[in-house]
């Protein structure tokens, strides 16, 4: 978890690579879904370009397809879902049936302050040219963060299941704090 900006896609890859799990992104999906012209990625287009979340029905049909492949048998990093309380919900459920319920999960919450993330946020659109990157795009997508995204952060700490995260510093110091949550994590469920 974390807002737009915080570094979830950066923090996620190295992860998956320590781990050996595979990560998905949404925003990375629904970006190929638009390239390819899928009738998801028509849906998502306009939706993504004004900063505002592709709907919930379709969202969670995007990640139960993903969740039911081969190589997500093992465990897998999730990047940008959920978004909503009504997709975390939705991924509970999804879990359980699969046998992996609340024991097997971590949530790890990277916490950046917000001149920050619009400092990063300006910078990457210059070098990536994602159409969200825009100045009027990114002002939305952090007001939607708020309303939306962070009412999940309480449904997590409310489970036991969160680990808040420094996500102001070098890319490798967050990284090992983020392996030292999951450690301490691990530990506490072990002793549970
Ligand atoms: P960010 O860097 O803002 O976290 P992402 O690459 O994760 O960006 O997502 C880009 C856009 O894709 C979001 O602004 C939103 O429109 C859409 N999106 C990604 N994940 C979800 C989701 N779980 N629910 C709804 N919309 C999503």
């Amino acid at each position: 978890m974390g807002p737009p900006g915080a570094g979830k896609g950066t923090q996620g890859a190295i992860l998956a690579r320590r781990l050996g799990l595979p990560k998905f992104a949404t925003g990375d999906l629904l970006r190929d879904a638009v390239k390819q012209g899928t009738p998801l990625g028509l849906k998502a287009k306009a939706v993504m370009e004004a900063g505002e979340l592709v709907p919930d029905d379709l969202m969670i049909q995007l990640i139960r397809e993903r969740l039911s492949e081969a190589d997500a048998r093992h465990g897998f990093i999730l990047d940008g879902f959920p978004r909503t309380v009504d997709q975390a919900k939705a991924l509970e459920q999804l879990l359980a049936e699969t046998g992996n319920g609340p024991g097997f999960t971590s949530v790890i919450n990277l916490e950046v302050l917000e001149p920050v993330l619009v400092d990063r946020l300006h910078g990457r659109s210059n070098e990536e040219h994602r159409t969200d990157d825009r100045p009027d795009t990114i002002l939305e997508r952090l007001r939607v963060y708020h309303s939306k995204t962070e009412p999940v952060i309480g449904f997590y700490r409310e489970r036991g299941l969160l680990a808040d995260v420094d996500g102001i510093g070098d890319v490798d110091e967050i990284a090992r704090k983020i392996d030292r949550a999951l450690r301490l994590r691990q530990s506490a469920q072990g002793a549970a």
